[in-house]
């Protein structure tokens, strides 16, 4: 009795906080978008000075974009869901920044490999 009431608990209290949890992750999503757009748009490079702005953001969008291609034309069968490395790469030095939640800014990140 007890191992069908268990799976039956779990199945009946996703269901019930479905409705709550997937538009809170989706909002909690498009907050941190906004906080990254918001700094990007509003800071220099630490490097070499120059504005960032939303072009930044967009080459570190075109990148992960690249980055996700080109990991799933080298692995086709595998399905891994990762994060974005980068916030911004500045336009002008290369120089990436990754978004910090703690200090909610962006900061200077080492390029990978
Ligand atoms: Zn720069």
């Amino acid at each position: 009795m007890q191992r069908i009431i268990i799976p039956s608990f779990i199945s009946l209290f996703t269901v019930l906080l479905a409705p709550i949890l997937v538009p809170a992750v989706y909002i909690t999503k498009r907050l941190k978008q906004s906080r990254i757009t918001h700094e990007v748009s509003h800071r220099d490079c630490s490097n070499c000075g120059n504005h960032l702005g939303i072009d930044s953001a967009t080459r570190a969008a075109e990148q992960f974009k690249n980055m996700v291609q080109e990991f799933k034309s080298k692995y086709p069968s595998m399905r891994i869901n990762f994060g974005r490395p980068f916030a911004a790469i500045c336009t002008h030095c290369d120089c990436h920044y990754d978004y910090d939640p703690v200090e909610k800014t962006i900061v200077p990140k080492p390029a990978l490999a």
